[in-house]
């Protein structure tokens, strides 16, 4: 596809960032070029519109700013993957009852404030995910978001919470993928879509 040199060039490569020997990826030059955001945005949307997705996860950080515009898009609900002890969790009062309105019919349904993690592996040392449970229901189908593919530990954890609540995870979508890292093959049988492979 075309577009793709052009998100490509938006991206800055930071020798030496976070630590010595790191090439960074920093999608933030591409957020800066609103061609490369809206393509970038526009290619994601043209392959999941009409895949019966509704759930979009997105990973905290960089999945909260790719996730949601495509959410939108194919008219579906995002989910904040996040770090540890950043969503609100009640012990007491764990169920709160909701409603909404569907035309002239007002449901009212029980959403769990619980959260459930997933703890796993960095290159260095550990990291714990989390979400809400009651953000989902068992049966849905959902596509998972982040900026970048590394060694693959971070969208494992990703899949993994979205299976332990009984959601099916259609694909996971990244703008880069770092090839030689293998994290592709860390996901074993299950899908990815990029639309950069860098090595
Ligand atoms: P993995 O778990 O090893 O696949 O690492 C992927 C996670 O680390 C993602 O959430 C990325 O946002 C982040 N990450 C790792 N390297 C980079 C990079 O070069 N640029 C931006 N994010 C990175």
């Amino acid at each position: 596809d075309p577009r793709i040199a052009g998100i490509s060039s938006s991206i800055r490569v930071i020798p030496d960032f976070p630590k010595p020997g790191i090439m960074f990826q920093d999608i933030t030059t591409l957020l800066l070029d609103p061609k490369a955001f809206k393509d970038t945005i526009d290619l994601f949307v043209e392959r999941y519109k009409g895949k019966d997705i509704s759930v979009v996860a997105g990973i905290e950080a960089r999945g909260f700013i790719f996730g949601p515009p495509i959410a939108l898009a194919i008219g579906a609900k995002f989910v904040p993957m996040r770090k540890p002890n950043k969503l609100p969790e009640t012990q007491k009062f764990p169920y709160k009852l909701v409603s909404c309105k569907e035309g002239n019919v007002i449901r009212v349904y029980i959403a769990s404030r619980e959260v459930i993690s997933e703890k796993y592996s960095l290159e260095y040392g550990t990291d714990i995910m989390e979400m809400h449970v009651g953000a989902v229901q068992p049966g849905e189908r959902a596509l998972v978001v982040d900026d970048l593919i590394a060694t693959g530990g971070t969208l494992c954890a990703a899949i993994k919470l979205l299976e332990r609540v009984g959601v099916h995870v259609v694909e996971s979508a990244c703008v880069i993928e770092l090839k030689e890292l293998k994290g592709r093959e860390r996901l074993v049988d299950k899908s990815l879509f990029v639309l950069i492979s860098s090595t």
